[in-house]
């Protein structure tokens, strides 16, 4: 069976083909620039040379067209008719309430994702736009919608339910949905597997996922009961250049001080702030870590801050759950930075947490991390969104239950 997964951004539509008898990617690539004269597709089959192809792509139905072409290239393609591709599984940021699992598409679900696109207007429309293509173009292939936020539907009310007039959420749907919600249930699913089989306790796991963007979740029994992302991806951690959680009452005191504007707010709390914000040196954390390295005194708070943070949040969730069995580090910081790693479970000794040290200075993989007699354990889990979609639109087609 070979699975398409698609994630369609505003000006940009990545996609990997996928065997799924040995889940492994067949081909891959990006169609970038989609709008603009620059646009261009980078496509790699496994195996053979990388090619890249400048483009017209007015919209993402030209960009889809040069994806298949690319896919289907005597030279340089992966299979030689797209009536090859079983199934294809579409990237969704936001499924509001609507959606607890993945679902196969059809007019109703697009019409309940457009209709989400009030709060998610960065991304269900581009979402909706690569679903509209993909269904043109490949109208005899189940086409399955896969959401950032389903994981997190079973947050508890009392989780997600802000204290602000409950007219707001039952009028306007305004409370906290979480996002990252693929890579959560993946990484704990396998950090659950990792432990149980070697019958160690898997019940109350934080699932920690530090890219560009942050996240975490605690995972009860396999469940999410709280994540740190709220109605929009902003709430939470610090993050690349969004600032996470914040005093509210900064907004209007910015407005009326400042005259800063609806939209400048929007701009600063997403893209000027941060380790961006706080370095001025950008939002990359290995910059930021050489620059700690040579004294630079803003990038060394930036870390601190970053860590604080995200100790803090292991420490809030172990009191949500009532407990605490691992910390699961994943994503491009948590997988392959021992510093943050280690500047993050500095302090929760008294939980139980006991990373080990020589371990963790060398860990970018699959590995637990923590000392033998480390109560909690530490582990590093490499997230793989593309084959956690890719898996569950071979579920959905299969019609297997979850
Ligand atoms: P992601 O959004 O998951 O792709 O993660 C992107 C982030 O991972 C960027 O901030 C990168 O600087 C960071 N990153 C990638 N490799 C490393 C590394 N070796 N050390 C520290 N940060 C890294």
């Amino acid at each position: 069976m070979l699975v398409l997964v698609v994630n369609a951004g505003s000006s940009s539509l990545k996609y990997q083909l996928i065997d799924m008898s040995n889940e492994q990617a067949v081909a891959k690539g990006i169609a970038e620039r989609i709008g603009t004269d620059e646009a261009q597709l980078k496509h790699e089959t496994t195996g053979k040379e990388k090619i890249t192809r400048k483009g017209v792509m007015p919209d993402h139905q030209a960009a889809m067209k040069y994806v298949f072409e690319a896919l289907t290239d005597a030279d340089f393609g992966a299979i030689s008719d797209v009536s090859e591709i079983t199934a294809i599984g579409h990237r969704v940021v936001h499924g509001g309430e609507h959606f607890s699992g993945s679902v196969a598409i059809n007019a109703e679900v697009t019409k309940v994702i457009s209709d989400l696109s009030q709060l998610a207007p960065l991304h269900n429309p581009p979402n909706l736009m690569g679903i509209d293509a993909a269904v043109k173009l490949v109208p005899d292939a189940p086409q399955i919608a896969v959401f950032d936020t389903a994981f997190h539907q079973s947050i508890p009310s009392h989780a997600y339910i802000y204290a602000l007039p409950y007219e707001l959420y039952s009028e306007h749907g305004i409370r906290r949905y979480g996002f990252h919600g693929t890579s959560h249930k993946y990484v704990a699913a396998r950090a659950r597997k990792m432990l149980d089989a070697r019958g160690l306790p898997s019940g109350c796991i934080v699932t920690c996922h530090i890219g560009n963007g942050v996240s975490f979740t605690a995972v009860k029994d396999g469940k999410s009961v709280d994540t740190s992302m709220g109605l929009t991806p902003v709430e939470g951690l610090v993050m690349g250049t969004r600032c996470g959680d914040l005093d509210p009452a900064i907004m209007p005191f910015l407005q009326k001080q400042f005259g800063y504007t609806a939209e400048d707010v929007d701009n600063l709390i997403n893209k000027k702030s941060g380790l961006q914000g706080i370095t001025g040196l950008g939002n990359d954390m290995r910059d930021i870590e050489d620059a700690a390295a040579a004294g630079n005194e803003r990038a060394l708070l930036a870390l601190r801050i970053f860590c604080y943070r995200q100790r803090k949040y292991i420490g809030a969730f172990a009191a949500a759950m009532g407990g605490l069995d691992a910390i699961v580090f994943t994503a491009g910081i948590g997988e392959h930075s021992p510093l943050v790693r280690e500047m993050t479970c500095e302090g929760l000794e008294f939980l139980g947490v006991k990373l080990n040290q020589e371990v963790n200075a060398e860990c970018h993989t699959e590995r637990d991390i923590s000392t033998d007699d480390s109560r909690v354990r530490v582990l590093v889990v490499p997230t793989n969104e593309e084959l956690a979609i890719a898996r569950e639109t071979a579920r959905v087609v299969s019609g297997a239950a979850e």
